[in-house]
């Protein structure tokens, strides 16, 4: 499979440090709200690139961190008038509910910047030790130009970050030996969570906990380091900086970044009011619909979010899902017989969109063009089978677009996957409306359930359900 490796610019074959191990780290959200559809771009990106080195055989380690201290998370806590420790586990609970409609796997491992301290303390020792960090006042920072790689992954050159810094002098950090160092360890504000350290009181920076979890949950060295695109600088390049300076080897082998997506052809922000939460948008298209739209696009492209574009996506999926129903329909009804030489000739195709499929991945994970298989699939079962094929055939297709479909996440198969919960608010809100004798959107409830396999009875108890 091919990579574009951020670090080189050049799409690489991916070789693996351990044989068949794969670990992979993707920095995750600070958890001060509900996640944003920005945020979903890399969960999804780099959970389809995950699944599709599961389906290689591969033995994937992923991990992705939540940042769970953190200013804003403060400046939240503060406004609600509770510890931040509970608007960071608020929001990781929610991130986490959004995931799962997101049909993103969970991490093997999903650590805690919190949970983390001691080994943090621990790594800006090693950086002292070694030359590499400094103390002043209670604040640790990293001597970037102790570390001759700076700027290799941005393409920075640190002379002309400097000349910038002279001009944009940071209030409160003139005790820093140069600006370009960054902080590593910062001393407790009234009102803020904090440590103790061997510096007094405080919290460790942002940069500093990616380089400390993945090196305890993947090791020295990690196969792929992923995240948006606005991660690369100064994010990424003061993790290499921290990890090699303290480890003396390479931290990461295949850096990944995800484009941004955009809101009506803006950036997203608050005040534009064009900010959109996952959990806003579940409420207009079912997630697996923002799934599809994500993948729709290769992930180093910019991608436009519009009412028009996720439109054209749901309506894209539908014609997925209903081609599967049909395909369903079709194998339970055919018989098994012998194929005849068309059904060879359809068995062949299979085969090759497979390949085609494949080679659409291998190539720097192109999911647009993985997509554009899938469809040449339905097309062909579109137009091709009926209950009158052998059901091995149709077998072989429907199981074949599902697998397809699977490695990039996308669910085709609705069964059972209506909650108890949902379905007892619908069941509710179906009795409204036949109190309000709307008997029109009564049986339109009714009809959505018994399309999800669900059915009503009602009884002198009232309304009782199973499932088909
Ligand atoms: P943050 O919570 O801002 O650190 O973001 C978490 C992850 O979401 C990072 O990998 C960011 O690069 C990514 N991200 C944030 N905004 C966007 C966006 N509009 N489009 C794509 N990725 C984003
Ligand atoms: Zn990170």
């Amino acid at each position: 499979m091919k990579i574009y490796n951020t670090m080189t610019r050049t799409k690489e074959e991916f070789v693996p440090i351990n044989g068949n191990k794969v670990g992979i780290y993707v920095c995750g959200p600070t958890v001060y709200d509900y996640i944003h559809i920005g945020n979903a771009r890399p969960m999804i990106v780099f959970d389809t690139l995950r699944r599709y080195l599961l389906y290689k055989g591969y033995d994937v380690n992923y991990v992705s961190n939540f940042t769970d201290v953190d200013d804003k998370i403060i400046k939240r806590a503060i406004e609600e008038g509770v510890a931040p420790s509970e608007i960071s586990e608020r929001y990781i609970l929610e991130a986490k509910k959004d995931m799962q409609e997101l049909n993103v796997l969970e991490a093997t491992t999903h650590p805690k910047a919190t949970e983390e301290i001691p080994d943090m303390i621990a790594m800006v020792e090693t950086l002292i030790e070694k030359g590499h960090a400094y103390e002043v006042n209670g604040t640790v920072y990293f001597r970037t130009r102790s570390f001759p790689g700076y700027g290799k992954l941005s393409g920075k050159n640190i002379d002309d970050l400097e000349a910038g810094h002279r001009e944009i002098k940071v209030a409160g950090q003139e005790e820093k030996e140069d600006f370009l160092d960054f902080v590593l360890w910062k001393p407790k504000k009234e009102g803020e969570p904090s440590w103790p350290s061997p510096w007094g009181e405080g919290r460790p920076g942002w940069h500093l906990e990616c380089s400390v979890m993945s090196k305890k949950y993947i090791g020295d060295i990690i196969d792929i380091h992923a995240g948006g695109e606005d991660l690369i600088f100064p994010h990424h390049e003061n993790e290499i900086a921290q990890s090699e300076a303290a480890n003396d080897v390479e931290f990461a082998k295949y850096w990944m970044h995800n484009a941004f997506l955009k809101i009506d052809g803006e950036k997203m922000s608050k005040s534009l009011g064009n900010f959109f939460t996952i959990r806003d948008i579940g409420k207009k298209y079912p997630l697996q619909v923002i799934r599809f739209f994500m993948l729709s696009a290769h992930y180093r492209s910019p991608l436009n979010f519009s009412d028009t574009l996720v439109e054209s996506s749901k309506a894209s999926l539908e014609r997925i899902l209903n081609a599967m129903a049909r395909l369903e329909d079709a194998m339970n009804c055919a018989e098994e017989k012998e194929t005849t030489e068309e059904e060879k000739e359809i068995l062949l195709k299979i085969k090759e969109y497979v390949a085609k499929y494949e080679a659409a991945m291998e190539d720097d994970l192109n999911t647009a063009d993985a997509i554009s298989v899938i469809f040449e699939m339905v097309k062909l079962a579109n137009s091709s089978i009926t209950s009158n094929n052998a059901k091995s055939v149709i077998t072989e297709i429907y199981e074949t677009i599902g697998k397809l479909c699977d490695i990039l996440g996308i669910i085709t198969k609705v069964e059972n996957e209506i909650l108890d919960s949902d379905i007892e608010a619908l069941i509710e809100e179906r009795q409204a409306a036949r109190k309000a004798r709307n008997f029109a959107r009564a049986d339109e409830i009714r009809d959505m359930l018994a399309a999800q396999g669900i059915l009503l009875e009602d009884t002198r108890e009232g309304v009782k359900w199973k499932r088909k």
